[in-house]
Parts: C-alpha cells; sequence; structure tokens
C-alpha cells in the first residue's frame, strides 16, 4: 500500500506479529521516502451469515455495526480495546460455527448478550435493557438481581 503521509509506493515491514488470539496480523511499516511510520492490521475476510431481520428483510452481517453496538454498551466501562477486539472475533467465530447462511436477528442479539455478560455485566444489561425493551422496570430489575446471584 502506498505510504498514507507521503503516497510513496515503496514501504518496508520493520515488525510483524499476532494480535487479537492470532486473529490478526499486526505489521509495523516504514516509508522508504519520508521515514515515516504507520501501522497495519490483516485480518482473514471469511464468509459470515447474513441476518434475516424482524420484518423478514436480509442484510449482511455488518462488523462495524456490531463493534458500535458493543462499544455504545461498554461506554466509560473498564474494559481494554483488546479485550472487546477479543469478544468480537469470539462473536465472529461462532457466528461462522453456526454453518448457517442465514441467522435472525434475534439468534445474533443472543449471541452478543452472552458475550457482553461474560465481559461487563453494566454493559450487558444495557445492551439488555435496549434490544429486550424490557416490559417494565420490575422486569429490568430482576435481571439485574439475576446477575447479581451469579457472583
Ligand atoms: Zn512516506
Amino acid at each position: 500500500m502506498y505510504c498514507p503521509f507521503c503516497a510513496a509506493t515503496d514501504t518496508k515491514v520493520i515488525d510483524s506479529r499476532l494480535v487479537s488470539d492470532g486473529h490478526q496480523v499486526r505489521r509495523r511499516r516504514e516509508c522508504l521516502d519520508c521515514k515515516e511510520r504507520y501501522t497495519t492490521f490483516e485480518s482473514a475476510e471469511l464468509v459470515m451469515p447474513r441476518i434475516i431481520k424482524r420484518d423478514g428483510s436480509r442484510e449482511p452481517f455488518n462488523e462495524d455495526k456490531l463493534r458500535n453496538g458493543l462499544l455504545r454498551a461498554l461506554e466509560k466501562r473498564p474494559v481494554s480495546t483488546e479485550s472487546t477486539e477479543l469478544a468480537i472475533n469470539k462473536l465472529k467465530s461462532q457466528l461462522r460455527a453456526t454453518g448457517e447462511r442465514e441467522i435472525s436477528s434475534e439468534m445474533l442479539g443472543n449471541l452478543i448478550m452472552d458475550v457482553l455478560k461474560a465481559l461487563d455485566k453494566v454493559a450487558y444489561v444495557r445492551f439488555a435493557s435496549v434490544y429486550r425493551s424490557f416490559e417494565d422496570i420490575r422486569e429490568f430489575g430482576e435481571e439485574i438481581a439475576r446477575l447479581g446471584d451469579q457472583d
């Protein structure tokens, strides 16, 4: 790829290592022209099942949308970017492991909730409250109480 600073075509890789539990390769590159350094990430692009929405329409799995949803739930929570990326990779593995070409948005939502529950309980409750739209405040309270029991 071109140098993002000066658009020169020659860059060299000065460091290369596995990150995200081996799901990505992180490369440090140096531009041979301007000597600026930058980082690239490489990961395999694999076919993910499409998502069947509640109204029956289909849409492609969107990793950015998933990441944004998780980040919104994890806002101001003590969870590292690395843990978040690991959770996203775990979710993607689970989706591929279903072997399905299409899965319901409901199933995706449940997978996300399982991952969040293990990652951060506050984030889980935030996500679940939006996703499940709890019927009333009592039901919401019961869910939180259940989480407390698990400790
Ligand atoms: Zn350059």
